[in-house]
Protein backbone atom coordinates (compact mmCIF):
# COMPACT_ATOMS: atom_id res chain seq x y z
CA UNK A 1 0.00 0.00 0.00
CA UNK A 2 2.83 2.45 1.11
CA UNK A 3 4.74 1.24 -2.15
CA UNK A 4 1.95 2.42 -4.71
CA UNK A 5 1.17 5.50 -2.60
CA UNK A 6 5.03 6.37 -3.29
CA UNK A 7 4.93 5.38 -7.00
CA UNK A 8 1.34 7.60 -7.20
CA UNK A 9 3.17 10.49 -5.57
CA UNK A 10 5.94 10.62 -8.05
CA UNK A 11 3.51 10.43 -10.87
CA UNK A 12 1.53 13.10 -9.51
CA UNK A 13 4.39 15.37 -9.19
CA UNK A 14 4.91 14.35 -12.99
CA UNK A 15 1.47 15.38 -13.92
CA UNK A 16 1.80 18.51 -12.50
CA UNK A 17 5.58 19.31 -14.03
CA UNK A 18 3.90 18.55 -17.15
CA UNK A 19 0.91 20.57 -16.30
CA UNK A 20 3.16 24.01 -15.61
CA UNK A 21 5.34 23.11 -18.60
CA UNK A 22 2.01 23.22 -20.98
CA UNK A 23 0.96 26.23 -19.15
CA UNK A 24 4.02 28.26 -19.44
CA UNK A 25 4.55 27.71 -23.64
CA UNK A 26 0.84 28.26 -23.34
CA UNK A 27 1.53 31.65 -21.96
CA UNK A 28 4.80 32.09 -24.51
CA UNK A 29 2.48 31.24 -26.93
CA UNK A 30 0.07 34.41 -26.52
CA UNK A 31 2.35 36.86 -25.67
CA UNK A 32 3.81 36.01 -28.74
CA UNK A 33 0.73 35.99 -30.87
CA UNK A 34 -0.39 39.44 -28.68
CA UNK A 35 3.14 41.05 -29.59
CA UNK A 36 2.71 39.95 -33.39
CA UNK A 37 -0.83 41.52 -33.25
CA UNK A 38 0.39 44.98 -31.92
CA UNK A 39 3.72 45.19 -33.70
CA UNK A 40 3.45 47.62 -37.23
CA UNK A 41 1.38 45.76 -39.50
CA UNK A 42 2.20 44.99 -42.96
CA UNK A 43 -0.78 46.81 -44.26
CA UNK A 44 -4.40 47.69 -42.71
CA UNK A 45 -7.58 46.64 -44.33
CA UNK A 46 -11.04 48.47 -43.51
CA UNK A 47 -13.91 46.65 -44.05
CA UNK A 48 -17.34 48.23 -44.87
CA UNK A 49 -20.16 46.60 -45.52
CA UNK A 50 -23.59 47.98 -47.58
CA UNK A 51 -27.14 47.55 -47.31
CA UNK A 52 -27.92 47.07 -43.48
CA UNK A 53 -31.39 48.66 -42.68
CA UNK A 54 -33.49 45.59 -43.82
CA UNK A 55 -31.85 43.40 -41.95
CA UNK A 56 -31.05 40.88 -44.80
CA UNK A 57 -29.37 37.82 -45.61
CA UNK A 58 -25.90 37.76 -43.57
CA UNK A 59 -26.68 40.43 -41.01
CA UNK A 60 -27.06 38.55 -38.10
CA UNK A 61 -23.41 36.59 -39.33
CA UNK A 62 -21.82 40.01 -39.67
CA UNK A 63 -22.96 41.26 -36.18
CA UNK A 64 -21.09 38.42 -34.96
CA UNK A 65 -17.25 38.32 -36.79
CA UNK A 66 -15.13 39.49 -34.51
CA UNK A 67 -12.77 41.66 -36.28
CA UNK A 68 -12.93 46.10 -36.19
CA UNK A 69 -15.27 46.63 -39.66
CA UNK A 70 -17.56 49.20 -40.77
CA UNK A 71 -21.85 48.23 -41.56
CA UNK A 72 -23.08 51.49 -43.48
CA UNK A 73 -27.29 51.19 -43.01
CA UNK A 74 -29.58 52.85 -45.06
CA UNK A 75 -32.21 55.56 -43.49
CA UNK A 76 -35.99 55.46 -43.94
CA UNK A 77 -36.88 51.76 -43.40
CA UNK A 78 -39.09 50.36 -41.01
CA UNK A 79 -35.62 48.34 -39.72
CA UNK A 80 -33.36 50.78 -40.17
CA UNK A 81 -32.82 51.40 -36.20
CA UNK A 82 -32.96 48.09 -35.26
CA UNK A 83 -30.13 47.25 -37.21
CA UNK A 84 -28.18 50.05 -36.82
CA UNK A 85 -28.46 49.82 -32.65
CA UNK A 86 -27.74 46.32 -33.18
CA UNK A 87 -24.37 46.77 -35.08
CA UNK A 88 -23.42 49.15 -32.29
CA UNK A 89 -24.05 47.17 -29.65
CA UNK A 90 -22.43 44.80 -31.53
CA UNK A 91 -19.02 46.84 -31.21
CA UNK A 92 -19.23 47.60 -35.40
CA UNK A 93 -18.71 50.73 -36.07
CA UNK A 94 -21.37 52.60 -38.38
CA UNK A 95 -22.40 55.02 -41.21
CA UNK A 96 -25.01 55.76 -42.74
CA UNK A 97 -25.29 54.11 -46.58
CA UNK A 98 -26.82 56.91 -48.44
CA UNK A 99 -29.07 55.78 -51.01
CA UNK A 100 -28.09 58.20 -54.11
CA UNK A 101 -29.51 58.29 -57.75
CA UNK A 102 -27.57 55.95 -60.59
CA UNK A 103 -27.17 56.72 -64.28
CA UNK A 104 -29.11 53.34 -64.71
CA UNK A 105 -31.47 51.19 -63.00
CA UNK A 106 -34.83 51.91 -61.02
CA UNK A 107 -36.08 54.49 -58.55
CA UNK A 108 -37.52 51.77 -55.94
CA UNK A 109 -33.75 49.99 -55.76
CA UNK A 110 -33.03 53.76 -53.74
CA UNK A 111 -35.59 52.41 -51.26
CA UNK A 112 -37.91 55.46 -49.64
CA UNK A 113 -36.92 59.04 -49.99
CA UNK A 114 -33.31 58.22 -51.94
CA UNK A 115 -31.12 61.87 -52.99
CA UNK A 116 -32.04 62.61 -56.48
CA UNK A 117 -30.47 65.34 -58.72
CA UNK A 118 -33.67 66.68 -59.28
CA UNK A 119 -33.87 67.36 -55.51
CA UNK A 120 -33.99 71.32 -54.42
CA UNK A 121 -30.73 71.94 -51.92
CA UNK A 122 -33.15 72.28 -48.85
CA UNK A 123 -34.29 68.86 -49.60
CA UNK A 124 -31.47 67.05 -50.20
CA UNK A 125 -29.97 68.38 -46.86
CA UNK A 126 -33.10 67.90 -44.55
CA UNK A 127 -33.39 63.93 -46.28
CA UNK A 128 -29.14 63.92 -44.83
CA UNK A 129 -30.33 65.03 -41.61
CA UNK A 130 -33.10 63.67 -41.29
CA UNK A 131 -31.04 59.93 -42.18
CA UNK A 132 -28.73 60.88 -39.62
CA UNK A 133 -31.50 61.75 -37.01
CA UNK A 134 -32.53 58.12 -37.49
CA UNK A 135 -28.61 56.63 -37.58
CA UNK A 136 -27.45 58.49 -34.72
CA UNK A 137 -24.33 56.58 -34.03
CA UNK A 138 -23.18 57.14 -37.67
CA UNK A 139 -19.38 58.69 -38.28
CA UNK A 140 -19.60 59.09 -41.48
CA UNK A 141 -21.80 58.24 -44.67
CA UNK A 142 -21.26 56.30 -48.10
CA UNK A 143 -23.07 55.68 -51.25
CA UNK A 144 -25.68 53.27 -52.16
CA UNK A 145 -25.48 53.45 -55.96
CA UNK A 146 -25.01 56.83 -57.16
CA UNK A 147 -23.27 56.58 -59.88
CA UNK A 148 -25.20 59.90 -61.63
CA UNK A 149 -25.56 61.66 -58.34
CA UNK A 150 -21.71 61.23 -57.22
CA UNK A 151 -21.24 63.40 -60.43
CA UNK A 152 -23.02 66.40 -59.95
CA UNK A 153 -21.35 68.82 -57.91
CA UNK A 154 -24.35 70.75 -56.11
CA UNK A 155 -25.76 67.72 -54.95
CA UNK A 156 -22.47 66.53 -53.52
CA UNK A 157 -22.17 70.12 -52.06
CA UNK A 158 -25.13 69.93 -49.94
CA UNK A 159 -24.57 66.69 -48.65
CA UNK A 160 -20.83 66.83 -47.60
CA UNK A 161 -22.17 70.54 -46.09
CA UNK A 162 -23.76 68.52 -43.57
CA UNK A 163 -20.86 65.83 -43.24
CA UNK A 164 -19.08 69.33 -42.67
CA UNK A 165 -21.28 70.56 -40.14
CA UNK A 166 -21.73 67.18 -38.01
CA UNK A 167 -17.72 66.47 -38.73
CA UNK A 168 -18.04 63.09 -40.47
CA UNK A 169 -15.83 61.60 -43.46
CA UNK A 170 -17.60 60.50 -46.54
CA UNK A 171 -16.29 57.09 -48.34
CA UNK A 172 -16.79 57.56 -51.77
CA UNK A 173 -18.31 53.72 -52.99
CA UNK A 174 -17.16 54.73 -56.35
CA UNK A 175 -20.06 53.61 -58.17
CA UNK A 176 -18.90 56.35 -60.81
CA UNK A 177 -15.00 56.44 -62.31
CA UNK A 178 -16.12 59.84 -63.00
CA UNK A 179 -17.26 60.58 -59.66
CA UNK A 180 -16.23 64.36 -58.11
CA UNK A 181 -16.89 63.57 -54.42
CA UNK A 182 -13.16 63.98 -54.00
CA UNK A 183 -13.06 67.27 -55.26
CA UNK A 184 -15.81 68.60 -53.33
CA UNK A 185 -14.61 67.00 -50.36
CA UNK A 186 -11.49 68.77 -50.40
CA UNK A 187 -12.83 72.02 -51.41
CA UNK A 188 -15.20 71.36 -48.18
CA UNK A 189 -12.15 70.07 -46.25
CA UNK A 190 -14.50 66.78 -45.41
CA UNK A 191 -12.52 63.15 -44.80
CA UNK A 192 -12.68 61.89 -47.76
CA UNK A 193 -12.17 57.79 -48.81
CA UNK A 194 -12.82 55.77 -51.61
CA UNK A 195 -13.38 52.47 -52.09
CA UNK A 196 -10.70 50.11 -54.20
CA UNK A 197 -11.92 46.67 -54.18
CA UNK A 198 -16.28 45.60 -53.92
CA UNK A 199 -16.04 41.73 -52.81
CA UNK A 200 -18.87 40.34 -53.69
CA UNK A 201 -19.65 41.39 -57.57
CA UNK A 202 -19.37 37.52 -58.13
CA UNK A 203 -21.45 35.96 -55.68
CA UNK A 204 -19.41 32.91 -54.86
CA UNK A 205 -17.14 32.43 -52.08
CA UNK A 206 -13.90 31.44 -53.89
CA UNK A 207 -14.52 34.56 -56.07
CA UNK A 208 -15.23 36.74 -52.67
CA UNK A 209 -11.77 35.02 -51.19
CA UNK A 210 -10.34 36.03 -54.20
CA UNK A 211 -11.41 39.78 -53.91
CA UNK A 212 -9.66 40.15 -50.43
CA UNK A 213 -6.09 38.45 -51.46
CA UNK A 214 -6.05 40.78 -53.86
CA UNK A 215 -7.27 43.89 -51.18
CA UNK A 216 -4.37 42.55 -49.29
CA UNK A 217 -2.28 43.43 -52.48
CA UNK A 218 -3.87 46.81 -52.11
CA UNK A 219 -2.78 47.13 -49.05
CA UNK A 220 0.83 45.81 -49.01
CA UNK A 221 1.61 47.87 -51.77
CA UNK A 222 -0.53 51.39 -50.35
CA UNK A 223 -0.72 50.95 -46.66
CA UNK A 224 -4.11 50.51 -46.64
CA UNK A 225 -7.09 49.16 -48.60
CA UNK A 226 -10.62 49.19 -48.41
CA UNK A 227 -13.12 47.11 -49.32
CA UNK A 228 -16.78 46.81 -50.05
CA UNK A 229 -19.09 43.80 -49.31
CA UNK A 230 -22.90 43.67 -49.05
CA UNK A 231 -25.31 41.88 -46.40
CA UNK A 232 -29.04 40.91 -48.46
CA UNK A 233 -29.35 40.09 -52.02
CA UNK A 234 -26.25 41.25 -53.30
CA UNK A 235 -24.15 39.52 -50.88
CA UNK A 236 -25.06 37.50 -47.75
CA UNK A 237 -23.75 34.97 -45.76
CA UNK A 238 -21.55 33.68 -48.44
CA UNK A 239 -19.95 37.50 -47.97
CA UNK A 240 -19.21 36.92 -44.51
CA UNK A 241 -18.25 33.71 -44.79
CA UNK A 242 -15.83 34.49 -47.27
CA UNK A 243 -14.49 37.13 -45.07
CA UNK A 244 -14.53 34.51 -41.49
CA UNK A 245 -12.44 32.39 -43.83
CA UNK A 246 -9.62 35.06 -44.93
CA UNK A 247 -9.19 36.67 -41.64
CA UNK A 248 -7.42 34.81 -39.73
CA UNK A 249 -4.83 34.09 -43.38
CA UNK A 250 -4.37 37.55 -44.20
CA UNK A 251 -3.52 38.01 -40.28
CA UNK A 252 -1.09 35.69 -40.51
CA UNK A 253 0.57 37.92 -43.62
CA UNK A 254 0.49 41.41 -41.92
CA UNK A 255 -2.70 42.42 -42.46
CA UNK A 256 -4.32 44.08 -39.54
CA UNK A 257 -8.10 44.70 -39.80
CA UNK A 258 -8.88 47.90 -38.48
CA UNK A 259 -12.34 50.69 -39.23
CA UNK A 260 -12.56 53.65 -40.99
CA UNK A 261 -12.36 55.76 -38.08
CA UNK A 262 -8.89 54.53 -36.76
CA UNK A 263 -7.92 54.80 -40.54
CA UNK A 264 -8.69 58.30 -40.47
CA UNK A 265 -6.69 58.62 -37.21
CA UNK A 266 -3.62 56.62 -38.31
CA UNK A 267 -3.38 59.08 -41.71
CA UNK A 268 -4.35 61.63 -40.11
CA UNK A 269 -0.97 60.82 -37.48
CA UNK A 270 0.59 59.84 -40.32
CA UNK A 271 0.22 63.79 -41.79
CA UNK A 272 1.22 66.05 -38.93
ZN1 LIG B 1 -25.76 49.68 -51.29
Amino acid sequence: MCMFLIITKKRLYKVVIFVICLLIIGIFAKYNKDSKINSTPAGYVALVIDDLGYHGNGTDELFKLNIPITAAVMPFSPLTKRDAEAAHKAGIEVIMHVPMEPVVGKKEWLGPRGITCDLSDEEIKLRIKEGLEEINYAVGMNNHMGSKATQDKRVMEDILAIAKEKDLFFLDSKTNPNSIVEDVAEKLDVSYFERDIFLDNIKDQKSIEKQLEKLKVVALEKGYAIGIGHVGAEGGTITINGIKNMVPVLEREGIEFINISKLKKLIENDNR
